[in-house]
């Protein structure tokens, strides 16, 4: 006799753990999961030493330093122009992953819809399944942008929170302004909650400017923004971010966050605190990952791989039909274990995956001898 019922049968392991294993045992280049394979700043590594040496290993409050959200309250209202308060408005999380986690189990309730733009990190279904909530899943356009109309025709009176990320991960497209103005207008007269994942807001290139949700009033007034320092400071492996709300949704949020966190780890709080006080340490990653991305890009574009177009984010999406016909999963497996790079396949990021789509992601945030010789082997194919 079985001694459970899963609360998730549909899903395994993830992407990311598959294909970083598949990496590591057959020696390819990883290019899968989302993560730097670079030095951090020394001088962020000595403000963890020098907290920690000055005694600040217990628990931090519950929210969060209270000198770490000063610091971000101030870099919002720099970048974006607005106040969030920091006793009410904001909370230090275990990641990005867990904010969204935490936003969704305060949130929703069981019979609740949720709207899902696919291809969608890969997160949110499961996590909006698991407490009882409805995935309504729509799809980007074909080129990979927001469709309005299809986001705007799934509303119903049941849907309790719409989900939007950008920049886009898994697809490195970007929502604009208008985009922005669209959301505004759809969730206008309507109590639906926002959960806007912005985690690669300084991974926005070209000249554009992060459309953030925190720009529109009638967003912020009812939107969960979710923000990660991992990516921001290349620290993925500290599983840090942060989770701005106004004060109805932040309450909620806390009530749950303090059961299944309680607090986010000290030292890291007091290093990020101090760290942030040099603005140019978030104002030149833009110009860092866009020099990447040209790298990887024109390295690409001599193989036989087609890029589609990189906005933001640190993914870069390539078209292999002109190589195989192997569907994603299957293409990315033989890509890692016979040609020596891994990548993650788009498929999963879908419910009903687009039945021709041969699409795979190739992250860049990598040092250049990395890429190149990622190219290399790309263009031997
Ligand atoms: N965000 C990372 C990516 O998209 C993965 C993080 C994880 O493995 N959970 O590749």
């Amino acid at each position: 006799m079985s001694l459970l019922t899963t609360k998730l049968p549909h899903v395994g392991t993830t992407i990311f753990s598959i294909m970083s294993k598949l990496a590591v045992e057959n020696g390819a280049i990883n290019l899968s999961q989302g993560f730097p394979d670079f030095p951090i700043d020394g001088k962020l590594i000595e403000l963890v030493d020098n907290a920690m040496n000055a005694g600040h290993n217990q628990y931090a409050p519950m929210p969060g330093l209270p000198k770490l959200l000063d610091a971000l309250v101030d870099k919002v209202e720099r970048l974006y122009k607005t106040k969030y308060d920091p006793a009410s408005e904001i909370t230090i999380t275990a990641g990005g992953t867990q904010a969204i986690f935490t936003a969704i189990a305060a949130t929703v309730h069981p019979g609740d819809e949720v709207i899902i733009v696919d291809p969608a990190y890969d997160c949110y279904a499961p996590t909006v399944t698991l407490f009882g909530g409805v995935p309504i899943h729509v799809r980007l356009g074909s080129d990979m942008k927001i469709d309005a109309d299809a986001v705007q025709a799934a509303i119903t009176p049941r849907t309790r929170m719409l989900m939007i990320n950008t920049p886009h991960n898994p697809a490195g497209t970007i929502l604009r302004d208008a985009d922005m103005k669209r959301v505004v207008e759809m969730l206008r007269d309507t109590s639906i909650i926002l959960l806007s994942d912005e985690v690669y807001e300084h991974l926005v290139f070209d000249g554009e400017l992060h459309a953030s949700a925190i720009n529109y009033p009638e967003l912020r007034e009812r939107a969960f923004v979710v923000f990660s320092f991992g990516k921001v400071f290349h620290t993925t492996g500290w599983k840090m971010g942060y989770v701005l709300a106004p004060k109805e949704l932040m309450t909620e949020f806390r009530k749950v966050h303090q059961f299944n966190v309680f607090s986010v780890n000290t030292p890291m709080q007091h290093a990020l605190a101090e760290y942030l006080k040099e603005p140019l340490h978030y104002e030149q990653v833009p110009a860092f990952y866009q020099a990447k991305r040209d790298r990887f890009l024109s390295g690409l574009r001599r193989t036989e791989f087609k890029p589609l177009s990189c906005e933001g984010s640190y993914f870069q999406v390539a078209d292999y039909s002109a190589i195989s016909d192997l569907p994603d999963v299957e293409f990315a497996k033989w890509l890692a274990t016979e040609k020596g790079v891994a990548g993650i396949p788009l498929s999963p990021f879908y419910r009903d995956p687009p039945k021709d789509q041969r699409l795979i992601r190739f992250c860049f945030a990598k040092q250049d001898a990395t890429l190149d010789a990622a190219i290399e082997k790309l263009c031997a194919i």
